[in-house]
């Protein structure tokens, strides 16, 4: 049985609700749970030796608010949340175990009333602890399949997108990927399968990875790639960077050594911070933001593992999102004059503030229901 007395609840302005809970000694955990006005909120549970309480709480609220914004611009019935626990990631055996069974009457335990939040795997936590928790919550997800490939399609889709709709401005009209050239940072689990979709598609392909053997292995399977090494990095002279590997890769201090004329990856967080993004945008350089680019694995865990749709409806669906928010992104920024990374806060926020109103509508609706009585008294 959980001991619920174990849980307090943290009050943040602006957190629908923050809750922290010690779940075996020593170990902490906080769920936050930023907005569920589009519906329960979805987001994956992070492990890290996070050295003081309050630098994992700072981290989970950025990224549950984070979430709030992806599932908006992914177009999905889901709102915003994210957990977090501390604790050293290479635990094993019993001691792990103990920590995500309490982890999971953890989430069952907020979800008592009513559904509020819904994990998934995350950093440092994998398919096998979310089975765990799976045990004691049905509020978990990515248990069943592996979104990274449907990642990898939805960042191939954006590229494909961004190269047409600026084709007249940056490629002399040329709209096709065939030919062009492409920095691709990292090929892990979406890096990979990206990979293959640019080379079918005749891309110039620029490889890059902190890992030898996997360099190795990419270029056994790929013959005509060129690898690149750290110290070249931006270096090179490519049409599009695509990072595939770790966040905050532009600062404010490398933007002018980027030669790349598009920035469209998966990888999180890949602006260091707003100045870094209103640089590239001072220089030239057309950036898609990763939180639009990379919806296809949150899509892909409602589309088919909570909605049971086919592969090929989910990612029809990835691609007409993902080119949908680009578009707004694009014309946003045009229009408006803001770098690409204001402009999509700016229209996701829109979207949120009608979901707002039409939230409060319908709550309201509930407390005075429009009756006929009501309406001609
Ligand atoms: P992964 O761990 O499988 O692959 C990352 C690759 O990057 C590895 O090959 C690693 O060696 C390499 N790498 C790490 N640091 C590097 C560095 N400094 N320089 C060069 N290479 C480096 O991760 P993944 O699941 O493929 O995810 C890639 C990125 O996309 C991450 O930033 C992740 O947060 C983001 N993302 C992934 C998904 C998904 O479905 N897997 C969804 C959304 C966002």
């Amino acid at each position: 049985m959980f001991n619920y007395h174990k849980v307090e609840r943290l009050n943040i302005p602006q957190w629908e609700a923050v809750y922290r809970a010690e779940l075996v000694p020593g170990v902490i955990s906080f769920i936050a749970i930023h907005d569920t006005s589009r519906g329960c909120a979805l987001g994956g549970c992070r492990m890290a030796n996070y050295n003081d309480e309050s630098l994992a709480l700072t981290d989970v609220l950025r990224l549950s608010r984070g979430m709030t914004y992806k599932n908006t611009v992914s177009d999905l019935p889901l709102g915003g949340g994210k957990s977090v626990i501390i604790c050293d990631p290479t635990v094993v055996g019993k001691s792990r175990e103990n920590i995500f069974k309490e982890f999971g009457k953890f989430v069952a335990w907020i979800n008592r009333d009513e559904n509020l939040y819904s994990a998934a795997e995350d950093m440092n936590t994998t398919v096998d602890d979310m089975k765990i928790v799976n045990n004691y919550t049905s509020n978990i997800f990515g248990t069943k399949i592996d979104p990274s490939p449907y990642t990898a399609y939805g960042v191939y889709y954006a590229i494909e997108y961004v190269v047409d709709y600026f084709s007249l401005d940056l490629f002399h009209g040329e709209r096709t990927l065939e030919g062009k050239r492409i920095l691709l940072q990292g090929v892990g689990k979406v890096g990979l399968i990206l990979l293959g979709l640019l080379i079918d598609a005749g891309m110039e392909v620029y490889v890059n990875d902190i890992i030898k053997d996997r360099v190795r292995s990419t270029k056994k399977k790929y013959s005509n790639i060129k690898v690149v090494c750290q110290k070249d990095l931006f270096n090179i002279d490519v049409d599009i960077f695509s990072p595939a590997a770790r966040g905050e890769i532009i600062t404010q201090q490398n933007v002018d050594n980027c030669k790349f004329k598009i920035l469209c990856g998966p990888a999180n967080n890949q602006l260091q911070n707003h100045e870094a993004g209103e640089l590239l945008h001072k220089s030239g350089i057309i950036y898609c933001p990763d939180y639009v680019v990379n919806m296809g694995g949150v899509c892909s865990i409602k589309y088919l593992e909570i909605d049971g749709l086919s592969t090929e409806v989910t990612l029809k669906k990835i691609k007409q999102t993902v080119r949908k928010m680009l578009a707004l992104t694009f014309r946003t920024a045009i229009r408006k004059n803001l770098s690409f990374n204001i402009a999509v806060d700016h229209a996701v926020r829109k979207i949120l503030r009608k979901t707002h109103a039409d939230h409060r509508e319908v709550s309201n609706s509930k407390i005075f229901p429009l009756t006929s009585a009501s309406l001609f008294s």
